[in-house]
C-alpha cells in the first residue's frame, strides 16, 4: 500500500458519497466506496484480513469484485467543502459502465413481440454468466474457457472457434454463499471490450447475502427459511430478499420435507431457502427477458390466495383467478410454442430453471452441464448464433493475434489449435516454409 497514493486518481463524485476513480496503470476505471469502521470488532476483524477474504470470495468475472483496499489517501474536493477529506479508507469496486438489467428492461432496446423480446445472444449472455457466478458462490466452481480450430467449412473464418467448456475443481473447504437477492436491479453490465459483442454481465448488491459459518458435508448450499417482513408484501417487486429465521438445521430439514408434501403447509417464512430458489430467481429474469413482462409470484399468491402460475400437468386442475390480480400463465405453454423467437435449447434451459424453486439437491453447474449443448447448438445451427461473439471468440482471436506476431501464418497458426498437431512440429513446419519463401524470394505480408 506504500504507493497506493499514485497508483490511482479520484475524478469524480458520484450520489451516495462514492467516487469514480482510475488506475494510473492501465486507465482502468472502478467505484470508490469510503469504508468507516467506527466499532472496535470490525477494525480488528480488518486488520485480521477480512476484506482479503471478502475480495477472495468475489474475485470471480460474473461478480462486481471487490479489487482493493486503499488505506489513507486524503484527497481534497474543490467542490466538496464540506468533506474536505475523503476517509483514510476506501474500496474499490468493478465499474460498470453499462448500467443494470433493469434499466435495459425499462428502456429496452428492441419493440416486444408476441413471440419475443430481447435477443436471444443477450438472454443466452445472461444465462450463462449468472450460472456461472451462481456455481461459484454456491459450489466455488469456476468456469474455465478452451478453444481449439473449428472444422468444416467454418475453419475459414478466422472469428470462429470451438468453444471447449471446462471447470475448475471445486475449491477446496469452499464455503457455500447464498446471494439472497437476485433480481434485474443487482445485474450490472459493462461495455464489451476485444471482440465480444456484450460486455461483462456481474452479479452485484451483497447486502442480503449468507455465508455458512463451516463447510457442509456434500458440498449442499445451506438451507435457509426466510422471513420476510409485512411491508415487503407489495405486488410488484414482491421482494424476497428478507431476514433468516434463527431456527435450528433439524427444525428447517422438517419444514423442508412438510414442504415437500404441501407446499401451501408451511408458512411463507418457513419454507426453504436453496440453491434452487436463486437459480429459480434467475429463470424468471430470463422468462422476463423473452416475454417481456414479469412472471407471477411462483406459490399461492399472498393477495388473493389464487394459483398464477400452472404447467402442463397441472392444467386440468387450474382455476382461474377470479380476483383481478395476475393473469395465469402457463410456463410449459410459453416456453414451448409460444416464444418462437428462441431456439429449443435456450427455452428448455429457462423451463428447467423454473421446475426448481426451493429445491435443495440441485446445482448450476449441473444445469450448466446439461444446458451446455443448447448453447453450441444456438451458436452453430442460427444465423445469430453464427455471428455472435462471445468470450471463448475473443481468446480465440487474441491467441491467433498472438500466433501471427510469433511469425505464424494463420494456415500456420490454426493447425497450432488443431487437436492431435503437435506444436512443435506445427513451429518447425513454419520455419522451413519461411526459409523455403526466402529462397525463393518470396515476401510473405
Ligand atoms: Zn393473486
Ligand atoms: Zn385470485
Amino acid at each position: 500500500m506504500e504507493n497506493a497514493k499514485n497508483e490511482y486518481t479520484l475524478f469524480k463524485p458520484l450520489p451516495d458519497g462514492l467516487a469514480l476513480v482510475k488506475r494510473i496503470i492501465d486507465g482502468e476505471t472502478f467505484i470508490a466506496e469510503p469504508f468507516e469502521s467506527p466499532v472496535p470488532e470490525e477494525a480488528e476483524l480488518r486488520a485480521r484480513g477480512a476484506a482479503e477474504a471478502a475480495a477472495n470470495i468475489l474475485n470471480h468475472e460474473n461478480l462486481v469484485s471487490l479489487n482493493t483496499e486503499i488505506i489513507n489517501i486524503p484527497v481534497a474536493w474543490k467542490n466538496r467543502p464540506e468533506d474536505e477529506y475523503w476517509p483514510s479508507h476506501i474500496i474499490l469496486w468493478d465499474y460498470c459502465d453499462a448500467g443494470t438489467l433493469e434499466n435495459l428492461l425499462e428502456n429496452p432496446p428492441v419493440p416486444r413481440s408476441p413471440t419475443g423480446f430481447l435477443p436471444e445472444s443477450l438472454v443466452w449472455h445472461v444465462a450463462l454468466g449468472m450460472l456461472r457466478a451462481l456455481q461459484w458462490l454456491h459450489e466455488g466452481i469456476r468456469d474455465v474457457y478452451g478453444v481449439e480450430a473449428e472444422t468444416g467449412p467454418a475453419r475459414k473464418n478466422f472469428y470462429c472457434c470451438r468453444r471447449v467448456r471446462g471447470t475448475t475443481p471445486p475449491e477446496k473447504d469452499w464455503m457455500p454463499v447464498l446471494h439472497r437477492n437476485i433480481k434485474p436491479g443487482n445485474i450490472y453490465l459493462q461495455h464489451p471490450k476485444g471482440i465480444e459483442m456484450y460486455g461483462a454481465v456481474k452479479l452485484g448488491d451483497y447486502g442480503s447475502c449468507i455465508v455458512t459459518g463451516k463447510v457442509r458435508e456434500n458440498r449442499r448450499t445451506p438451507l435457509v427459511a426466510m422471513m420476510v417482513e409485512n411491508s415487503a408484501f407489495q405486488y410488484p417487486g414482491w421482494d424476497p430478499m428478507a431476514n433468516e429465521v434463527e431456527a435450528p438445521l433439524e427444525v428447517l430439514r422438517e419444514n423442508l420435507f412438510a414442504w415437500k408434501e404441501n407446499p401451501n403447509s408451511r408458512d411463507i417464512v418457513d419454507r426453504p431457502y436453496t440453491a434452487g430458489s436463486e437459480l429459480y430467481a434467475l429463470g424468471e429474469i430470463l422468462y422476463r427477458m423473452m416475454r417481456g413482462r414479469k412472471l407471477p409470484h411462483a406459490e399461492r399468491c399472498i393477495l388473493c390466495g389464487c394459483d398464477h402460475i400452472y404447467r402442463n400437468e397441472t392444467k386440468k386442475d387450474h382455476v382461474p383467478c377470479p380476483h383481478s390480480c395476475f393473469a395465469a400463465v402457463n410456463v410449459d405453454e410459453e416456453l414451448g410454442d409460444k416464444l418462437a423467437d428462441y431456439s429449443a435449447g435456450l427455452r428448455a434451459l429457462v423451463r428447467h430453471l423454473l421446475r426448481v424453486n426451493r429445491l435443495e439437491l440441485v446445482s448450476a453447474s449441473g444445469i450448466l452441464d446439461m444446458h451446455w449443448k443448447g448453447y453450441e447448438s444456438w451458436t452453430r445451427n442460427t444465423p445469430d448464433g453464427r455471428t455472435y461473439r462471445d468470450i471463448f471468440n475473443d481468446i480465440w482471436v487474441r491467441r491467433m493475434n498472438y500466433s501471427r506476431k510469433m511469425g505464424l501464418r494463420p494456415s500456420q497458426a490454426l493447425r497450432l489449435f488443431t487437436p492431435g498437431e503437435n506444436p512443435e512440429t506445427v513451429f518447425k513446419d513454419a520455419v522451413e516454409a519461411a526459409k523455403r519463401d526466402a529462397d525463393a524470394g518470396v515476401v510473405v505480408v
